[in-house]
């Protein structure tokens, strides 16, 4: 089955055969990793690796603590503003339906302001942010760069007028190189791109982290986790362990230069696709469209509910668009093979061509 879910998602077949070949007996540990103390030192021979491999895949400069924190990127969207807003005031951007999630819970714990929308066009597009207004005192700059509904992404980051740029990549983590430097902050949920659910990386440089915040609850402090290796409880051990297998694998295929030519290769596929097709067309314009998340209609619900029947028939899973906007979304994650995309053009232009026949 090719699974084209928006996440949980395929993972890389390679790394999946080697948890399977040390599920029993972990290097010789007698155990499997979710058996294992998180204090001990094999578990942190694993996170230790895993957060220097990650280092090594995004060249994450030494004043940027890498954290892996649970309750997943929706978390994230409370613990920002309650950890990086130290005068109450932060400027927003809305491109969709994660973004106004995190404008929701924003509003909850300051002063929002957002500073453009696309919300006139149904978020298809990501609007111009060479020349925001953005008040002095504003703590940060908060995108979400790719719309896994929408399936709109950044191609070039807002001008944020010197002013610390938050950015939610759930959807597009390490599918191509990052200067991690244009940013104060960047987070992910690990169930798309990366490994299983239920674990979220924040990279966030040092001087955000805040030790005067004794009265938020100590779980959603930056400095608990930052201060303990995030280990200052139980963490997800098993996502943690699944992780470093993705970025080590990810290492041995050259880096994320090469992960991107192949996510370029692979979307290229699919859009030329739907450029060509009289019954599918794609929702995004051209320019925003993003390399992960490829949402398209036939124009008629009835004929989309159809191709998901036909497509989930034939071994194409998951190609129902999200509930809030109906009609089809292909995600094609990293470990998505680019002959999984060929085959369902296949399939999809068949279907066309024989469609009422
Ligand atoms: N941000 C984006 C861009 C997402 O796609 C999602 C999940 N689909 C979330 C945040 C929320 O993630 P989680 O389910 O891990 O809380």
């Amino acid at each position: 089955t090719f699974n084209f879910s928006a996440g949980p998602a395929m993972m890389p077949e390679p790394v999946l055969e080697e948890i399977r070949d040390e599920m029993m007996n972990y290097r010789g540990s007698g155990m499997c990793v979710m058996e294992m103390s998180h204090r001990s030192p094999v578990f942190q021979q694993i996170i230790d690796e895993a957060e220097q491999d990650l280092r090594d895949l995004m060249g994450i400069p030494d004043n940027y603590k890498v954290l892996f924190i649970q309750g997943g990127a929706t978390l994230q969207f409370s613990m920002i503003p309650m950890n990086l807003m130290k005068n109450g005031k932060a400027v927003y951007i809305e491109t969709g339906a994660w973004s106004k999630k995190a404008i929701k819970e924003a509003q909850k714990v300051g002063e929002v302001i957002v500073a453009a929308s696309s919300k006139d066009k149904n978020y298809t597009y990501v609007p111009d942010c060479s020349d925001l207004e953005i008040p002095e005192d504003t703590d940060y700059v908060y995108i979400c760069e790719n719309e896994t509904i929408h399936g709109v992404t950044w191609n070039k980051l807002p001008n944020t007028k010197g002013h610390v740029l938050v950015s939610d990549q759930s959807s597009m983590f390490l599918s191509k190189p990052c200067n991690v430097s244009d940013y104060g902050m960047i987070y992910a949920g690990v169930q798309k791109n990366v490994g299983p659910a239920g674990m979220v990386v924040c990279i966030i440089r040092e001087d955000l982290i805040r030790d005067d915040l004794t009265d938020l609850p100590i779980y959603l402090q930056y400095s608990t986790h930052a201060g303990a290796g995030s280990m200052y409880n139980t963490p997800n051990c098993w996502a943690i362990y699944c992780c470093g297998k993705v970025f080590k694998y990810l290492k041995s295929i050259g880096g994320l230069e090469e992960m991107h030519k192949r996510n370029l290769d692979k979307a290229k596929v699919f859009y030329d696709f739907l450029d060509s097709s009289k019954m599918f067309k794609g929702t995004v314009e051209p320019e925003f469209r993003s390399l992960m998340n490829i949402p398209f209609v036939t124009g008629s619900a009835d004929l989309d509910k159809e191709v998901v029947t036909a497509t989930k028939a034939a071994g194409y899973d998951n190609l129902k668009g999200h509930k809030s906007v109906g009609g089809l979304r292909a995600s094609i994650y990293n470990a998505m093979p680019k002959e999984g995309v060929e085959a369902l053009v296949k399939f999809l232009k068949n279907f066309e061509a024989n469609y009422g026949k």
